[in-house]
């Protein structure tokens, strides 16, 4: 990679990261369900408790959680086929991955809330008004706000995609500081983990970004909400000024790590700079 971020920009970044007040983190279906579709109680636990750390030092969180399909599949008796069975599908697992981030936040004392949002929601400027007012109020009391596409009423055309652009979108809308995208892979690689050994972790990216994009075309499957929309989303919110994590949902203490300053992941740079004193990274 030639255009490897300065170091300077790297530390910037993750020390604004450390600091951010307001956080969003996205969990997708795999950092939530088993391989038969269940709820997976300890990876939700761990989540719960990542998060729960944050909390512990005052910092306002926003939850994005996927597994709504994920976990509903594992939950009716039916086999689920066409747009209309998920749709229903994702109704059940809904509700019970709410039961379930329910009773395990309760452990904490610590209340939450459920947002479904859709399209219209985003692109219409009352209705993200008054999202972003609910979201507001939710934090100033201490709640942590759960939000997901709303699944049952998106038809295939006018579906948000994946919660990849809705964290990223949420984020830039509630100016949060840091967008952390915990994934089952830990960052973005210069090749898919999965199928190449040979493929290294990319710790920083800025301005070596079209690089990255290039990588990520040519390494990712077709796979719904695969890496390269992780990596979209956290570019849109670098255009913002707000700084983003893709991490491994499973590593230990994960939110914990960030918030400590530590190197994890593959952290992306703020198109500005990571802050006024230098010209930042120089990103294009
Ligand atoms: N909204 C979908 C669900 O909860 C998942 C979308 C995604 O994986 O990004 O099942």
């Amino acid at each position: 990679m030639s255009n490897t971020p300065r170091l300077q920009a790297v530390e910037e970044t993750r020390k604004k990261a450390a600091e951010a007040d307001r956080v969003v983190v996205k969990a997708g279906t795999n950092s939530l369900t088993d391989s038969s579709s269940n709820v997976d109680d300890e990876k939700l636990e761990k989540l719960v408790g990542d998060i729960m750390d944050l909390r512990s030092r005052g910092k306002e969180i926003i939850l994005v959680s996927s597994g709504a399909i994920g976990a509903g599949k594992g939950r009716v008796d039916q086999p689920a086929e066409t747009v209309e069975d998920m749709q229903a599908v994702s109704t059940v697992g809904q509700s019970h991955l709410m039961r379930r981030y329910t009773e395990s936040f309760e452990r904490y004392d610590q209340k939450i809330a459920q947002i479904l949002l859709s399209q219209e929601d985003l692109v219409d400027s009352d209705r993200f008004s008054n999202f972003r007012n609910s979201v507001e109020t939710l934090l100033e009391w201490g709640v942590v706000p759960i939000i997901n596409e709303n699944d049952a009423i998106a038809i295939e055309e006018i579906k948000i995609g994946d919660n990849d652009m809705i964290s990223a979108s949420v984020a830039v809308g509630v100016e949060a500081d840091l967008l952390v995208t915990l994934t089952d892979v830990g960052g973005v690689y210069t090749g898919n983990p999965k199928e190449d050994p040979e493929a290294k972790k990319i710790e920083a990216v800025g301005r070596n970004y079209a690089e990255v994009q290039e990588i990520v075309e040519a390494s990712s499957s077709a796979e719904f909400g695969g890496i390269r929309t992780k990596v979209q989303g956290a570019r849109e919110v670098n255009e913002h000024g707000i700084p983003a994590i893709i991490a491994e949902s499973t590593e230990p203490d994960i939110l914990e790590k960030i918030v400590s300053g530590e190197s994890v992941g593959t952290i992306f740079i703020p198109v500005n700079g990571a802050s006024s004193t230098t010209d930042g990274d120089a990103n294009e």
